[in-house]
């Protein structure tokens, strides 16, 4: 068994239960004599697994009914697309918030679709922080607000959303399933599901209702939420496989005590690497200002390019993978995700601290 500490930005770590028991259940699933992977999707057994998925997600997110759940393709990014394509009509305004490099993809795919807004940025401040001023009061015409609500490159994380009255949406891609929210805050919340949900090529959307009813009648049919809604997302050939996965991963939240747990799990995880972070007497300097630290990516810098990569370096030859932080900041970047385990967190502060102690 290798003893790599996984700290990949995504596709990430998954527990190592899920794994084993994907590896079990591999080539025979539940007694069908086939892998999950060779079920038709309109089996009677691969549909307890899609159904069993959705509703667990329901249970475990605390999602009212007012919302449904779908599972597609494509990744986030074709939400950036989809969710303008859908609501980005009639002249409307789609008003973003911009707090790192996927904000700006989103807006960017949807001032091909319309018109939009950018309602604050903190790119000045090369995303270090979670927009202050938001004035919000205001939003004319509004088709819909957007936010990231965790900037996986930048490590910041939104801490309480915004009271709005238009509709909400959000890009949860890197901190679904963190920790506790009030889904119905929300009027849309997508995720790609390979930072917290499980491995790539599912999408989780969670929409309201009520709110897919107003969408755009006049794009292709593949491209409508409503399309998805109403086959319980079996319009086509869903990603199988991945939802197989996720449903292992809901499996384990529960497991560790469901959101609640995991959230104060997590935040241990994340104060053991910010103290370490603040009690190195700048050795090491965190990204994100401090009132907008992000749970799930921890990124710091250290005091120059020769001691970054050396860092980097040794930390491979202790089995610690992927903390080099996204190619458009530099530096260090530690991801822990729900399955990444405190030891890994414990391990890679007491690195750090001899580390700092040798340089
Ligand atoms: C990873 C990530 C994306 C991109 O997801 P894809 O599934 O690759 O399209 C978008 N937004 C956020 C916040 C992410 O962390």
């Amino acid at each position: 068994m290798s003893k790599v500490l996984n700290f990949n930005a995504g596709p990430a770590a998954l527990p190592r239960s899920v794994l084993e028991q994907a590896q079990a259940e591999l080539v025979d699933f539940n007694g069908t004599g086939m892998s999950v992977m060779e079920l038709s999707h309109r089996s009677g057994a691969y549909d307890e697994v899609h159904v069993q998925a959705k509703e667990q997600l329901k249970s475990i997110m605390n999602i009212p009914d007012t919302h449904d759940v779908l599972f597609l393709q494509g990744g986030a990014s074709h939400q950036f697309a989809m969710l303008p394509m859908n609501f980005l009509h009639s002249n409307k305004v789609g008003y973003y918030v911009l707090s790192g490099s996927w904000s700006e993809k989103a807006l960017s795919e949807a001032e091909k679709i319309g018109d939009t807004k950018v309602v604050a940025s903190s790119k000045e401040d090369t995303y270090s922080h979670i927009p202050k001023e938001l004035a919000l009061d205001s939003l004319p015409n509004a088709a819909y607000l957007h936010l990231t609500s965790n900037n996986t490159i930048f490590g910041t994380q939104w801490g309480n959303f915004p009271d709005v009255n238009v509709p909400l949406v959000a890009d949860m891609s890197s901190d679904i399933l963190s920790k506790e929210i009030d889904v119905s805050k929300f009027d849309c919340i997508y995720a790609g599901a390979q930072k917290n949900l499980g491995p790539s090529g599912v999408t989780v959307v969670i929409i309201r209702k009520d709110w897919i009813k107003e969408a755009n009648k006049a794009i292709p049919k593949i491209l409508q939420y409503e399309t998805h809604a109403k086959a319980n997302s079996l319009y086509n050939t869903p990603p199988t496989f991945s939802i197989y996965i996720l449903s292992l991963v809901l499996n384990w939240v529960e497991a560790q005590g469901g959101i609640g747990a995991v959230q104060r799990m997590n935040e241990q995880k994340a104060n053991l690497l910010y103290d370490c972070i603040d009690s190195s007497e700048g050795f090491y300097k965190g990204h994100a200002s401090k009132e907008s630290r992000s749970n799930m990516n921890v990124t710091f810098t250290l005091p120059n390019k020769e001691l970054t990569e050396k860092f980097l370096k040794e930390a491979k030859e202790l089995g610690m993978s992927g903390l080099n932080g996204h190619r458009s900041v530099g530096g260090c970047r530690a991801s822990i995700y729900n399955a990444v385990p405190l030891e890994a967190c414990e391990q890679l502060v007491e690195f750090m601290k001899i580390f700092k102690g040798k340089n």
